[in-house]
């Protein structure tokens, strides 16, 4: 079981930021509205996510941790994932490639809190805890020094933590979402819940992450064929930039870099940008869960569309528009 455990958490957590988006994706998942991160010495040495969600009861705790054991999909709907959770792979992965430690307190029930080591889970004793979920993972394949050496300095597991956060946080404009390197005592960055419709809402959730620059010259993108729905913003030809422009793309509020959705965009702006040169977007793909498998790797940034042609024209389509009516 541990064995099995190490070879699915070498798919499932890669790197500290791997590990943290599965965290933040089980806490959207719980309902949070805010969502707190940690980390010291690159997410290494530690990693701390809080949440305000649904809680965990005391009783449920071990079964959280077993593999396969989760409580947002029975077999009989594989092709119908709404949540981000959906293989009960990630706490039993996280618990074999580190300390973690999970503490959580449901509305109505009282905090407990329970710790695996090497796949081994302790008695669940009572804690201290607001309403809600801490998961701690301390000290990162200390098991494994092979894959502890694969990982990059500080300094880049950083940048990679913060870029998943941000792209979660992109994802969900009502949830207030704060990073913080404990080991430095910096906050990298701290969004509040956005109210209001959700063009607005998403809008000053992108203002925050993406600069108020970008959605000031960005155009609202707003199509839909098919029952697949296009929503967000799309950076002017004139805003575009060199190969590190920041290219977002979400499927049914998971971000994604898919391999066709990057290939529409390069379509719908090739009237007016050179191959080197890429428009800044925030896109939204909104589809029923069984046109996309999001199935296809169990890091779930790659999708499959049942109609991708349609999909394709969907995206170049409403970009040429948007793009035409802000008189391009
Ligand atoms: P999955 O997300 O695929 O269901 P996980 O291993 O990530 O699998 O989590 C296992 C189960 O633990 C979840 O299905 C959920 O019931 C519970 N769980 C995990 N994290 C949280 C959380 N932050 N709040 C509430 N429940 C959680
Ligand atoms: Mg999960």
């Amino acid at each position: 079981e541990t064995a099995i455990n190490q070879i699915a958490a070498g798919e499932v957590v890669e790197r500290p930021a791997s590990a943290i988006k599965e965290l933040v994706e089980n806490a959207i998942d719980a309902g949070a509205s805010r969502i707190d991160v940690e980390y010291a010495d690159g997410g290494k040495r530690l990693i701390q996510v809080t949440d305000n969600g649904c809680g965990i009861a005391a009783e449920d705790l071990a079964l959280a941790m077993s593999r396969h054991a989760t409580s947002k999909i029975d077999g009989s709907d594989l092709l119908n994932i709404q949540s981000f959770g959906f293989r009960g792979e990630a706490l039993p992965s996280l618990g074999a490639v580190g300390k973690l430690t999970l503490t959580s307190r449901t509305a109505t029930g009282s905090g407990a809190e329970l710790q695996v080591m090497g796949g081994k889970l302790s008695p669940v004793r009572p804690a201290a805890m607001q309403p809600g979920t801490r998961a701690t993972l301390r000290d990162l394949f200390y098991a494994t020094p092979a894959r502890l050496k694969f990982l990059r300095s500080d300094r880049a597991e950083a940048q990679a933590i913060a870029d998943v956060v941000k792209r979660l946080a992109m994802a969900e404009p009502a949830i207030a979402f704060s990073l913080r390197d404990t080991g430095t005592d910096r906050m990298v960055f701290q969004v509040q819940a956005e109210q209001g419709d959700m063009f607005s809402a998403l809008r000053g959730r992108l203002g925050q992450i993406m600069g108020r620059d970008f959605v000031d010259n960005a155009i609202p993108v707003d199509a839909e064929r098919e029952g697949v729905s296009l929503t967000g913003f799309a950076g002017l030809p004139t805003y575009s930039r060199g190969a590190a422009v920041a290219q977002y793309l979400f499927v049914n509020g998971r971000p994604v870099r898919d391999k066709l959705l990057l290939g529409a965009l390069r379509g719908a702006y090739a009237d007016f940008l050179s191959r080197d040169r890429h428009p800044a977007v925030a896109l939204f793909v909104e589809c029923d869960p069984t046109l996309v498998d999001v199935n296809v790797h169990p890091a779930k940034s790659e999708v499959r569309f049942r109609e991708p042609a349609m999909v394709r024209g969907l995206i170049v389509s409403g970009l040429r528009h948007a793009l035409a009516e802000a008189g391009h």
